[in-house]
């Protein structure tokens, strides 16, 4: 197997959608006047399931950056929120297990935190490759905030989602050597991206060691 690696380029511009993600995401919820202080809710217990490469790259970098016991504490608590949501689903319900990643209501892992993460709360617009236009309409404080200004929830300001996804699934696009169609799909909660480790691919055939080359 091989680590999926993002060059400097690729995280480079990950790196920059998330951010204009976050921006975007904070003009709305100024207009708005909206923000998770005070919340009695926490949104990093809500279960999620990821379906990039790229995302899960980048989250590895973070990882990365911290000291080696606080990798084997994430770890260590991934595993248990693994076991946990393995118990709840064999009751037939969702899991609603605290990520591994939230340290004292603060998520340590904030730069290399996933998509999902930062464009939960505020209402978005995305419209698919189909053509069809999904409504996102906000978080339930939101709702309610939203309901008071507005007559209608389409007078509300709202996040545009396509563009930035449509970068990122350029990215993902590159990162699986332009066909992410032969590669098996990612479809994992943020404590199964920490306990797999790295994302990696299967060698290729020409790449391992006693393998014949045909250039
Ligand atoms: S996004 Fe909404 S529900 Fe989640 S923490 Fe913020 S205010 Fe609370
Ligand atoms: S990665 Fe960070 S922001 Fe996302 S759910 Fe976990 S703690 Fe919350």
């Amino acid at each position: 197997m091989k680590e999926v690696v993002l060059t400097k380029v690729l995280s480079e511009e990950v790196s920059r959608i998330y951010e204009e993600m976050a921006s975007d995401y904070d003009a709305v919820a100024s207009a708005l006047n909206f923000s998770c202080d005070g919340c009695p809710d926490n949104c990093c217990d809500s279960y999620f399931l990821h379906h990039t490469y790229t995302e899960w790259a980048y989250l590895w970098q973070g990882v990365r950056e911290l000291e080696e016991s606080r990798q084997q504490e994430l770890l260590k608590r991934a595993r248990q929120y693994i076991l946990e949501c393995t118990r709840v689903e064999a009751l037939g319900e969702r899991p609603q297990v605290i990520c591994p990643i939230l340290d004292e209501g603060r998520c340590s892992l904030y730069a290399y935190r996933l998509m999902v993460c930062r464009t939960h709360g505020v209402p978005a617009l995305m419209r698919r490759p189909d053509g069809q236009t999904l409504s996102f309409p906000g978080c339930f404080r939101c709702q309610d905030i939203v309901k008071k200004k507005y007559v209608h929830d389409s007078q509300a300001p709202h996040v545009e989602r396509t563009p930035l996804l449509q970068r990122l699934v350029a990215v993902e696009r590159e990162l699986l050597g332009g066909k992410p169609h032969l590669y098996p799909r990612v479809k994992l909660t943020i404590a199964q991206m920490l306990v797999n480790g790295p994302p990696t691919l299967p060698t290729p055939h020409c790449e391992r060691s006693g393998g014949t080359s045909h250039v």
